[in-house]
């Protein structure tokens, strides 16, 4: 199931702030290309965290297709 439209109850404050800041369209592709070691390519990722660690943006969920672990770190600036 991808859920394309992240839960924005699943982001910290500050981690939402940064989110906010980006683009729809750009948080659209920052969402599907997420690398699953698994499948072994780029997939959707279903937010299950967001947080902000030291001054990046750290997205932690699953993989949509194998439900494996995946994260996605957007740094910043
Ligand atoms: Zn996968």
């Amino acid at each position: 199931m991808i859920k394309h439209i992240p839960d924005r109850s699943l982001f910290t404050p500050a981690a939402l702030r940064r989110w906010d800041a980006i683009e729809p369209s750009i948080q659209g592709k920052l969402l599907g290309n997420v690398w699953c070691s698994a499948c072994r390519k780029a997939v959707y990722i279903n937010i299950e965290s967001a947080g902000i660690e030291r001054k990046d943006l750290i997205l932690t969920g699953t993989c949509a297709e194998c439900g494996g672990p995946v994260a996605r770190l957007i740094e910043g600036e």
